[in-house]
Formats: C-alpha cells, structure tokens, sequence
C-alpha cells in the first residue's frame, strides 16, 4: 500500500533524527571562500575542499562566463551524439597533461568516473583488491563489475600482500589495487611507495582516486602518487574540489584504455556532456595550479596547515597526526562534536562534527581544512575559537 511506503518513509527520518544524525543543510548567501555568509553575518569557513581558494577566485568565476558566453549553456547531448565541444577537448588535454598522463576522459562527477572505471575493464577472471576506507564511490563502482573482490584493512600493507597472495591463488588473470590518494576524514596520504612495490611483486595495476590530492599535493600539485614519487596506471579526480571547486570528474591513464572506457563506460554513454562554464572555470584553475602562482598557494596552503597544527597541539587538542590540509579534531562523542562545531559557528568559524556512521564510533570529530586563501590571522582566530570552546565543553583544561 502506498500509505504504508509514505509512513516508513517518516518513520526512517525520525529514525535517522533520533540518532542525532541528520545533516541540515546551512545556506550560504555568498561565494566560496575562506570568508562566507551564513545566517547574515561573516563567518571564517574551515570546512570546504577550497585547498587553493580557487572557488570563489575571479579568474576562475571569469574563465566560465566566458566559456558559456562562447559555447552556451551547454550540449543537450551526450558527448558521441552531437555533445563534443572544442572546449572539452581542451580541458581533457590541459588534465592529461597536467598530470602527466596520455589521455583523459571526462565524466559528470568523480562519483561516475569511479562508478564507471571498473565495469567495462575487468571480468569475473580478474581481481579488485581494494582498501577498507576508499570512497563510496569506488565500493559503488566495485559492486557494479563482476571481478572478484578483496579488501585490506586501510593501509596495511601486510593484509594487501595477503589479498594479493589470495587473489593470484585463486587464479586471478588481471588483478587492480584501488586506493584513494588521500582518506578523507583522516587526512592520511595512502602508502603509494608500498603498494607500487607491492604491486609490481604481485604484478597488479593500481587505480588512485586522487580528490583530495589532485591540484595540491606533490610536486606541481600533481597528487598523491607525485607526492610519493611512484607511477599508476590510472588516476580519477574531481574538478569539484581543489582545481576550482565547480564539479565534474576524470579518468587519466594510457590512451588505450580511455579509448575503451569511452565505449563502454556507462556513465559516460548515458549522461550528459559537462557544462561549457564548468570546462572554462576548470581550465583556468588548472593553468593556474600548474603554474608559479600554484607553487606559492601550495606553499601558502601547507605553512598555513603547519601553523595551525602547531598551534591547536599546543593548546592541548587531539589531532590525527599527518601533513596533509585535511586535519581532524578528534572528541570522541558525537554529541560533543555536535556542540562543539554549533559553538564554533557562534563564535564566528563555520566547522561541522562528523560522527557515525560516516567515521567509525566512537571516534567522532571536527574535520578542519585548511586553504591557501586562509591568512595567518585566520588560522589565529580559528585556533583562538577552538581554544575558548575546548574550555567550555571541557575538551581541554581550562
Ligand atoms: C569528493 C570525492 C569524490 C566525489 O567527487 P565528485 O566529483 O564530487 O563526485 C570521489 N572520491 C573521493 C575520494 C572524494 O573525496
């Protein structure tokens, strides 16, 4: 009875609320940035992918009036239909060749790159090995193909040889690692140097997905695996963090296999092409990352994350250790996360509480980024802030 469906409907929210698990969603009256408006009041933002405070940037916003000034609102096709545009030729070959890879193929987000990637490449003889906290994305885009598939406790090496020892036991013709470059509620940098020794030991492809790498981390911002000096066979990222924060994803690897991916990779076949605005806004952060002015935000970006780790340890709170922008304020109680971050927004710095079931129990926290457009008298007041809400919810001594 379609009653019944509408009440277990409310009854699944109540649920979801009396778990103190909903997730408002707060509106923000103005750009990006490491400023924003929330409630009618300026507000210091630590919360957004912004790594090199491209969202928001003027070139960056320009870039995509003018692309959609040029191209229009966008393709009302799919890209083999009559949905290629000049400008998605150039942006696949500005990503491409800013990460040092043959081709790319662009999709609508990174969800669908990495819901699209493994489906058209691997077959029940082949093995995915893959590590116990990537992406959503990445288990969504695993279930859909048919390999077979094996799962390492995050960043154990020696539980990957082990699922590596099982999968060619068990007669795996190909078999792919797949990691996120970085995890992204702990701000760790996957062990790249490790698993590419592993993987040519046990002679594996490795898949990165580099979110919350790509534009910032190793040389040229190149990602994770730059970062750790190693080669990959592919790399999916997104444009919806650091390269300017618009949206869409891509695929990088050798042209063969975008060849193949752009045949058969259902998300790509069956949704649209991205949007004019959104190749021009992309293209210009990506100019901008690869080039002198991306090595001072990078070197803005890190200095800020240093002197705010320094500071925020100083003062007695506990971070996951690491050097990565993502920086977590461990509080252990979800509740306490709750509080602590409505807190923070009163005191003027906008941070949200992540809890269960998005970490695990127990280990609820603050998820703090930093941005290269933070000041250090940003990153000051932030500490500040922490400081006078720590002691009044008694998470440090007062
Ligand atoms: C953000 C993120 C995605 C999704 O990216 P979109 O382009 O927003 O779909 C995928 N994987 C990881 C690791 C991410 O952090």
């Amino acid at each position: 009875m379609t009653h019944d469906f509408y009440a277990r409907v409310r009854q699944t929210l109540e649920d979801i609320d009396a778990q103190g698990l909903t997730k408002p969603e707060r509106v923000i009256d103005s750009r990006q940035g490491p400023v924003i408006q929330v409630g009618g009041r300026d507000v210091l933002n630590f919360c957004a992918n912004n790594y090199l405070g491209l969202a928001g940037d003027e070139r960056v916003t320009q870039a995509g009036i003018a692309a959609q000034d040029r191209w229009g609102a966008g393709t009302a096709s799919v890209r083999f239909i009559c949905g290629t545009l000049g400008i998605h030729k150039q942006l696949e070959r500005a990503i491409a060749d800013y990460l040092g890879f043959e081709d790319t193929i662009l999709f609508a987000a990174a969800f669908d790159a990495n819901g699209g990637i493994f489906e058209p490449l691997f077959t029940d003889e082949d093995a995915i090995v893959s590590d116990s906290l990537n992406h959503a994305s990445i288990i969504d885009g695993v279930r859909l193909c048919k390999a077979k598939r094996y799962r390492f406790a995050n960043s154990d090496m020696d539980d990957l040889e082990t699922q590596l020892k099982q999968a060619r036991a068990d007669g795996a013709r190909t078999i792919i690692i797949a990691t996120d470059g970085a995890f992204s509620m702990d701000g760790y940098i996957a062990k790249l140097k490790d698993i590419r020794a592993l993987a040519d030991k046990y002679d594996a492809l490795i898949m990165v997905d580099d979110c919350h790498a790509t534009g910032f981390l190793g040389p040229k911002g190149r990602g994770s695996y730059a970062h750790c000096g190693v080669g990959v066979d592919f790399v999916t990222g997104t444009f919806g963090k650091a390269l300017g924060g618009a949206m869409g994803g891509f695929i990088c690897a050798k042209s063969e296999v975008v060849a193949l991916l752009k045949q058969r990779a259902r998300p790509y076949l069956f949704s649209n092409a991205l949007s004019p605005a959104v190749c021009g806004s992309s293209m210009e952060a990506i100019r901008i990352a690869g080039g002198a002015e991306g090595d001072q935000l990078r070197d803005q970006l890190f200095a800020n994350a240093r002197r705010y780790r320094a500071a925020m340890t100083e003062a007695g709170f506990d971070l996951l250790p690491g050097e990565h922008p993502i920086i977590p304020v461990m509080l252990g109680d979800a509740k306490l996360a709750q509080d602590m971050a409505a807190r923070m927004l009163e005191l003027g710095v906008y941070v949200i509480g992540f809890s269960f079931p998005v970490v695990p129990r127990g280990q609820a926290r603050i998820r703090t980024q930093m941005s290269a457009a933070h000041t250090f008298d940003q990153i000051d007041q932030t500490v500040d802030a922490f400081k006078t809400a720590g002691k009044e919810l008694g998470v440090i001594a007062s």
